[in-house]
């Protein structure tokens, strides 16, 4: 069974990991270096951005995830989780630098006042059993997706969930609630990674 690391700096870590454990997978929060031994996938909470960048230099996790991601290690982020998965920060603090791990441009905060926070039913390629009820709290939307990113679902005619080969990020919380379908599509992709171990991205 593959074992999944939840970045465990800042956010909402224990919905994911609670998510994670009650699919039947291990499940371990991750702080430091030494816990991305052993891993078959990462999730990126949502939470805060700003912090979340910051803290990776702080706990010094910056470059042994880096190292980690380019080797191909999947990744799902959630909401701010996807702004740190993100080549290209817009509305974003000047020294805030993301992971670069998926070829997306985001913008923070992106939904406006009067929709800072909703809820929508969303349908996502791939997902069987219908649209997922998409939660947003002061999301970000994707405003540019790289060659190599696939648009999964949209609001506004904005991507707010993409994925790519070794990665997905959505700009939602699929954690909250009980409908579980996504974590289990980001599964299935570590799956597919356990099965052809593909060799480092090219950049
Ligand atoms: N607005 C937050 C940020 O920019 C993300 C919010 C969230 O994760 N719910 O980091």
């Amino acid at each position: 069974d593959p074992v999944i690391g939840v970045l465990a700096l800042q956010g909402d870590v224990r919905e994911h990991l609670m998510t994670l454990a009650g699919l039947g997978v291990t499940a371990r929060p991750v702080r430091r270096a030494r816990e991305l031994d052993g891993l078959d996938g990462i999730v990126v909470p949502g939470g805060e951005s700003t912090t979340l960048c910051r803290l990776l230099d702080v706990f010094e996790l910056r470059d042994p995830l880096t190292a980690r991601l380019r080797a191909g290690l999947p990744a799902f982020g959630s909401c701010a989780g996807m702004i740190v998965l993100a080549t290209e920060i817009l509305d974003g603090r000047p020294d805030q630098v993301p992971l670069g791990t998926l070829d997306i441009t985001v913008r923070r905060n992106a939904f406006g006042r009067q929709r800072d926070s909703f809820e929508t039913d969303l349908p996502v390629a791939g997902l069987a059993g219908g649209p997922l009820r998409g939660v947003f709290i002061r999301a970000p939307r994707v405003e540019r997706v790289g060659p190599d990113v696939q648009v999964l679902a949209e609001v506004d005619g904005y991507a707010v969930a993409v994925r790519s080969a070794t990665a997905m990020a959505v700009a939602f919380h699929p954690e909250v609630g009980d409908d579980d379908r996504l974590h289990e599509a980001f599964l299935e992709l570590v799956t597919e990674r356990q099965r052809t171990p593909a060799g480092p991205r090219t950049p």
